[in-house]
């Protein structure tokens, strides 16, 4: 059982305009509990079906669900054509924002929903000349720019279902997917912007395709947009540009309506504990499940709520929080192409205020890069419009919580923070933004509609202010129906944790505090084991990111001859902190057996400028275990930058 170490007694109540006209009101837990079956069945409603289900769930061959059978939909309908049709077609479902450097080729676009449709359309047409039929799988591999979006929802609306693979993934990363779901198709771009300059795309599309050639599968077309202009490599047999194929392709094309169960994409996880599985997620109870939660959980109001998410759509956030809930819903957001500090620090808080952000989606690792470089560049721009903040990734610790709430919400802003997988499709455990009381670090409880707890090794629900390991009882809509491929793998990594049928096992610890409220402790496998006491990663991390000092905390265990294991913790200073001083390390020991007690004191603090990290933003801790028992390090190919991993090991012979 995991040790409860952090207290928090903070509480915010939501806005009481906030309150009032919320989307989704206190009744709907019970609502939910009382006939799940007929909430689910509310929440598919707010799609457009061109056949409605006869069966809301079929769960006869668990865990093999089956969910709105019967029904049939198109996805690209739903997200595009049925707002053109209602009359919102001159709303702006994107405004692209590129990176400012050649403002002929990238600045900045608006596209209305119906410069939406006919995009769609076209590049459907497109992807049907080139041979793609239901069912065949088509790979993305491009930067954060207006085409992905109108790819990803093009391959819907023939029923191929997609494989995005995050633009700055190498060509073997690549490949390995390309072979895995057997695309037919790539679709690519020459290059991409990044930090001011142009990068290449298209030489690692190439060299991939060679690579799965190796692995026996022959990609027959790559569909290549041009953005940035630079000189690729060029097959007549198998490259197309976008501009030949698409803009002079029919804006004219009939959805076809696909099963429920029809498979919409194919998404890799990110990698955070070791190689990422094909997740395969369907049509209707996918677009079912974001749909409800991004009503629910940003509690949209489309006509005047300008939303944004900082998720490459290279993740799964990026697809079920720009492209898939949020069109569905008929937002209007902002797609952002560049990073959070080019050209200068204050580029994201600049964009806000542009264009009347009023929800803003990301993710911890980013709060607290800007916690690292302070205040001040927040401070000088105008964040009134903002009235609901989101996280994502991982627990947010309260400190960044506490900061994202008054730097950037103007402590006005309720704050939810989301906690799902790939897996999950959608969100699972959120406050409701009008109906929750926030608790900074507490991602609180499951929605309606899902069965969230936290339950002991056997599968029992722990008693409040106890830990355990989170799990979901029973299907949920927007679930994965297995892993591409592997539907062994599918029930032994997610199925078979528990005697207890139908318990799904998320791989990661929580908490119950005394009220009941769900704190994520991070990883199962992370959990330490120091003298018999089990610890989790997030609350020591969380403790040492309360030090006005420390910006970013990662806490592993290692070997230790007395204890079992030993914490070890790795931190990353604020700027205004300097080096810390000459007693930082002994100071910050100190903080955290002060905030948690002598159980939890580091044996180890190294202060380091960078930490491991997923292209995700996640903290790859497995590696940090590497260094702190002085092993050889494990498989970097999922890391944002593999030259952190010599600077911190170079760092610790050096001794600090
Ligand atoms: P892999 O499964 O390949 O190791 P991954 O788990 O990092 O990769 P994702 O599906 O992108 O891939 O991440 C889901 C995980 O992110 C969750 O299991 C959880 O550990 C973490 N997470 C996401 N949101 C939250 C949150 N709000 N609070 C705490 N943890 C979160
Ligand atoms: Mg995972």
């Amino acid at each position: 059982m995991l040790s409860n170490l952090l207290q928090e007694d903070r509480t915010f109540e939501p806005p009481a305009a906030l309150a009032a006209d919320a989307n989704l009101k206190a009744e709907a837990y019970a609502r939910a509990e009382a006939d799940v079956e007929a909430f689910w069945a509310e929440q598919a409603d707010r799609l457009t079906w061109t056949q409605t289900w006869d069966r809301v769930l079929d769960w006869d061959h668990p865990p093999f669900a089956k969910w709105f059978v019967g029904g049939t939909l198109n996805a690209a309908y739903n997200c595009v054509d049925r707002h053109v049709e209602a009359g919102r077609g001159d709303k702006v479902a994107l405004h692209f924002v590129g990176e400012p450097v050649d403002p002929e080729l990238s600045g900045t676009r608006s596209i209305t929903y119906a410069q939406l449709k006919d995009l769609v359309s076209q590049a459907a047409n497109a992807l049907t000349d080139l041979g793609v039929e239901t069912g065949d799988r088509v790979a993305i591999y491009m930067p954060m720019i207006p085409e992905a979006v109108v790819a990803m929802l093009a391959c819907a609306r023939i029923g191929a279902p997609h494989t995005v693979v995050f633009g700055g993934f190498s060509s073997d990363a690549l490949a390995s997917r390309l072979e895995d779901c057997q695309a037919k198709v790539v679709v690519t771009s020459d290059g991409g912007y990044r930090r001011g300059s142009a990068s290449a795309l298209k030489p690692a599309v190439d060299e991939a395709r060679a690579k799965a050639e190796g692995l026996g599968h022959t990609v027959a077309k790559v569909l290549v947009v041009k953005r940035t202009g630079q000189e690729v490599d060029w097959d007549d047999a198998v490259d197309v540009w976008w501009h030949d194929a698409v803009d002079q392709a029919s804006t004219e094309h009939t959805p076809e309506a696909f099963d429920s169960e029809h498979p919409l994409y194919v998404m890799y996880t990110s990698g955070t504990t070791g190689k990422p599985k094909g997740i395969l997620h369907t049509t209707g109870g996918y677009l079912t499940g974001t749909a409800y939660t991004h009503w629910a959980v940003f509690d949209l109001k489309p006509e005047t709520d300008v939303y944004w998410c900082t998720a490459d759509i290279g993740w799964v956030t990026g697809h079920s929080y720009i492209v898939y809930g949020p069109l569905t819903n008929g937002a209007t957001q902002v797609l952002y192409e560049g990073t959070p500090d080019s050209p200068e620090r204050g580029r994201w808080w600049d964009i806000i205020e542009e264009y009347g952000v009023t929800q803003f989606y990301t993710a911890p690792t980013a709060i607290r890069s800007f916690m690292k470089q302070g205040r001040e560049i927040p401070d000088q721009r105008d964040l009134s419009s903002l009235r609901l903040l989101g996280s994502v990734g991982e627990s947010i610790n309260p400190e960044a919580y506490m900061w994202y709430r008054e730097v950037i919400g103007g402590d006005r802003c309720p704050i939810v923070d989301t906690w799902w997988q790939t897996e999950t499709g959608a969100m699972m455990i959120s406050p409701l933004p009008g109906v929750t009381a926030g608790k900074p670090g507490s991602a609180m409880k499951a929605l309606p509609g899902i069965a969230a707890d936290v339950v002991d090794e056997n599968g029992d629900s722990v008693p409040n202010g106890s830990g355990g390991y989170l799990v979901v009882k029973g299907p949920w809509p927007a679930m994965l129906r297995t892993i591409w491929g592997d539907d062994e793998r599918y029930r032994d990594t997610y199925w078979s944790r528990f005697d207890k049928q139908g318990f799904y096992f998320a791989g990661d610890g929580a908490k119950k505090d005394a009220d009941g409220d769900i704190w994520l402790l991070g990883r199962v496998d992370d959990v330490m084991n120091v003298s018999g006491h089990r610890l989790s990663t997030t609350e020591i991390e969380s403790a040492l990111v309360s030090h006005p000092k420390v910006a970013e905390a990662a806490v592993v265990g290692a070997k230790d001859e007395d204890t079992g294991q030993a914490v070890c913790a790795f931190v990353i200073l604020r700027d205004s902190a300097g080096d810390g001083g000459d007693d930082i390390v002994s100071e910050l020991r100190k903080h955290v057996r002060k905030e948690i007690g002598p159980i939890a004191t580091p044996r180890q603090i190294m202060v380091v400028a960078e930490l491991p990290k997923t292209r995700s933003g996640k903290i790859m801790r497995r590696l940090l275990r590497d260094v702190a028992e002085h092993r050889e390090v494990g498989d970097v190919t999922t890391l944002a930058d593999s030259s952190v991993m010599d600077l911190i090991s170079s760092g610790l012979d050096q001794g600090k």
